[in-house]
């Protein structure tokens, strides 16, 4: 979608900004009581650009409500009606009770009955009027609702509330807060008298745009939201500020990519064709016509490897050797789920780097993986040689360091003076890697794996270690970060819409699946250690996760320090059992990491320090506890720890009688090691909420969009963001929309967006 040529930039929109009302507090509203103004506050909403995108939760349609006096028995039924009398009568038993009668309008009446809710009294005090959803039931010949749920839309002291709602056919239904006192009824009044003093709204969008996009008005927007005369103004409002929520966002994200590559200084990598056409596969890389010298690391690490890549991996550095080649830094995400293979891809990238002189840095969230990578590393990469003419063979080998908070102070220096003369080629590393007296001789690739555990900024410093290099004439490195908790595509846009994305979507062959159980009953968790006793003595190993650490109650959840001491003496007597937790010394988990690694230990009771990256393919049983207590991505991150070798794996998570949404979850596991199916069960449970709250910048501005409804909106924003910042990308001509961006971001961001 691209504007016209020769289309002039349209004059500054008429109406209240969206800046302005963010300085207008919600005391200057007539209608509203100091003491609400505080309680608003408590609820989170200090201006009046935070009550007017206070959105109604539904409309209720005058016009169509049932009324009392037509309902039937047997309906299920919303109804709106004002309470006339209410009773709690002393209870027999220990039961509390409350009745309503209630009645509407329509001069019908119903019975509302509430057992062991003894506060609905107070909430439903005479003369409320609320909406009761529920089926209608007889009980001595007498109509009621047992139970229903209720939405308060008028108080008892809403003294504007007469008049209103006798005026307004649909009403809208706020997402009122009994704890805070205020009721739907209230907000709206106040949302109104907003409305009413603003009138108009200044709009972002020019008439052509939103013709195209087939949007309305932002006036007509708010208003129709919140202030409709019929339901049919409902849906283009709600759709016109959908696409505002979701076009800002993208807009900051292609902002960000703009500015990132407006100043972006490139290192010059020579990754030559022929290791990408070595990483063909071994079968097609044309035998014979490639002489000695014009082999690559690269080239000779791929054909090294043990196994043949996957599809999956070859299309995938491909991609990233075509982004190292060009002239803007690579910005790429490599999803790939658990086992798919996500390090040799990661391995071949920082030989790219240091096949032309430069280096590469591998960072990750935890020691244990660091430890684990490096040992990883170094072992792929064998006995690989560098160019290096300051050696008197013209080549040395490929020099790999760890560098984690457990580097005593003199690896340290030496580590620091290694990779500030270059003579390091690639360093492994926690966040170690990020302290001000790293530097680098010129740092060309950084990858992160597991990448969720850091934050925007990690990212970004560890990019600014290659600036550093070279007295400060240093390039920006190529950046590669890889997660293995995939995301839908439309959560990934939103997230991570400031990067280009790969998916490694095929594991290496040979894997068999992991049967995965839940336990719901003792006798299936019998069957659990039944099966690690089993695979042990068959030569392999397990893995018991506990949610925490030491203490607690047992009933509440299983620690690991106990857990460790009941199945040693008690459940796994005669097995080699061992413990690892994050608050032990590094020492002491290192150490007990390499005997389970060598057998020495034969089961590994642990909390979920071993969540990420660990890859131990002989351990084929894992046995977590209280398994109600993890999420989806968690429990299938956890699971990825077996299964990663040939033999059948299983995965037991124990649960009795697990609350809420867990069920699902556990059955979600059960029936799938898809973590792109897991993903969109998760993102379905759990809403966006948890998903956005991965990014870190900016104030979460989603309150209407939902993506898995608002997918096609999603996509157009992203278009829009695209094609209005390839003609403008300060949004100098755009005033009111920079004005807005600046809004929903923090100043430092801000700056950087705009900074030309
Ligand atoms: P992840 O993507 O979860 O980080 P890893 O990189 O740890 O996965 O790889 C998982 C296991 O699969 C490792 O033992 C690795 O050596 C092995 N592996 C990686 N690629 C292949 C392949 N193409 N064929 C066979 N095995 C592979
Ligand atoms: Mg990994």
């Amino acid at each position: 979608m691209t504007r016209p040529a020769g289309a002039r930039p349209s004059p500054p929109a008429p109406g209240r900004t969206l800046r302005s009302l963010s300085e207008l507090p919600v005391s200057v509203l007539e209608t509203l009581s100091p003491k609400k103004a505080a309680a608003l506050a408590d609820w989170g909403v200090d201006s009046v650009l935070d009550l007017v995108t206070t959105y109604p939760r539904r409309h209720l349609d005058r016009t169509h409500r049932a009324e009392l006096a037509d309902l039937a028995v047997g309906d299920e039924a919303v109804v709106m009606a004002e309470v006339r009398r209410v009773n709690a009568p002393p209870s027999r038993n220990r039961r509390s009770r409350v009745v309503l009668e209630v009645s509407d309008e329509s001069g019908g009446t119903l019975t509302i009955v509430f057992f062991n809710q003894s506060w609905r009294a107070k909430q439903l005090a005479k003369g409320t009027e609320a909406l009761f959803f529920g089926k209608v039931t007889e009980y001595r010949g007498t109509p009621q609702m047992v139970m229903p749920a209720v939405d308060v839309i008028v108080g008892v002291d809403d003294e504007s509330a007469a008049h209103r709602r006798r005026t307004l056919r649909v009403i809208p239904i706020y997402p009122a807060s009994a704890k805070a006192g205020l009721t739907s009824w209230e907000i709206g009044t106040w949302v109104a008298e907003a409305l009413d003093r603003a009138k108009t709204f200044a709009d972002p969008l020019d008439d052509e745009w939103r013709e195209r996009l087939d949007v309305v008005d932002r006036t007509t927007a708010l208003w129709g939201i919140h202030l409709p005369d019929t339901m049919a103004e409902v849906a283009p409002a709600r759709r016109r500020l959908v696409f505002d929520e979701l076009f800002r966002l993208q807009l900051s994200l292609v902002l960000r990519r703009r500015s990132l590559e407006r100043d972006a200084r490139a290192v010059r990598h020579s990754v030559s064709p022929l290791d990408v056409t070595a990483v063909r596969g071994p079968a097609d890389a044309g035998q014979g016509s490639t002489a000695e010298t014009e082999t690559s690391l690269v080239r000779e690490f791929l054909l090294r490897l043990p196994f043949e890549l996957t599809g999956a991996q070859r299309r995938a550095l491909a991609v990233i050797f075509a982004d190292l080649a060009g002239p803007l830094p690579m910005h790429r995400l490599l999803q790939g789920d658990v086992g798919s293979g996500k390090t040799v891809v990661a391995v071949a990238s920082l030989l790219a780097s240091v096949q032309g002189g430069h280096q590469g840095a591998l960072m990750v969230p935890t020691e244990v993986l660091a430890e684990q990578h490096f040992s990883v590393v170094s072992g792929l990469l064998g006995s690989l040689d560098v160019a290096d003419p300051g050696h008197l063979e013209g080549r040395r080998p490929v020099r790999v360091n760890l560098l984690t908070n457990r580097t005593t102070a003199r690896q340290r220096a030496k580590l620091h003076a290694g990779l500030s003369a270059g003579e390091i080629d690639i360093v492994v590393g926690t966040h170690a890697l990020l302290t001000d007296d790293v530097t680098f001789a010129s740092l060309g690739v950084v990858v992160i794996d597991e990448q969720h555990r850091f934050g925007v900024e990690q990212r970004a410093a560890l990019r600014e270690k290659g600036r550093s290099g070279h007295d400060g004439e240093g390039a920006d490195p190529d950046l590669l970060v890889m997660t293995a908790t995939p995301i839908p595509r439309t959560a990934a846009m939103v997230v991570f819409g400031d990067l280009d994305m790969t998916t490694l979507d095929e594991l290496p062959p040979g894997r068999t699946p992991i049967t995965t159980l839940w336990a719901r009953a003792p006798l299936d968790e019998l069957a659990a250690w039944e099966k690690v006793r089993a695979e042990v003595a068959a030569g392999r190993r397990a893995y018991v996760v506990c949610p925490l650490v030491e203490g607690s109650d047992r009933v509440v959840a299983r620690s690991a320090v106990d857990e460790f001491e009941r199945l040693s003496s008690e459940v796994l007597p005669g097995l080699a059992l061992g413990l690892l937790h994050g608050q032990m010394p590094a020492a002491n988990k290192e150490a007990t990491m390499a005997a389970f690694r060598r057998g020495e230990i034969q089961v590994l009771v642990a909390t979920t320090v071993i969540e990420v990256g660990v890859d131990v393919p002989e351990a084929t049983v894992m046995v977590v506890e209280n398994a109600d207590r993890f999420g989806i991505a968690q429990l299938h991150q956890l699971r990825g720890r077996v299964g990663r070798g040939s033999d059948q794996s299983w995965c037991y998570l124990l649960a009795e009688a697990p609350a809420g949404d867990a069920p699902a979850r556990l059955e979600a596991l059960e029936a799938t090691t898809d973590g792109f199916e897991l993903a969109e069960v998760d993102l379905e449970l759990r809403g966006e909420g948890t998903i956005l709250g991965v990014r870190q910048k900016g104030r979460s501005d989603l309150r209407l969009a939902r993506l898995r409804r608002d997918r096609a909106l999603l996509d157009e924003a992203r278009r829009v963001a695209e094609s209005i910042t390839e003609h403008d990308p300060l949004l100098a001509d755009h005033a009111v929309l920079q004005d807005e961006i600046r809004l929903f971001l923090d100043d430092d961001e801000a700056a950087f967006l705009f900074k030309s």
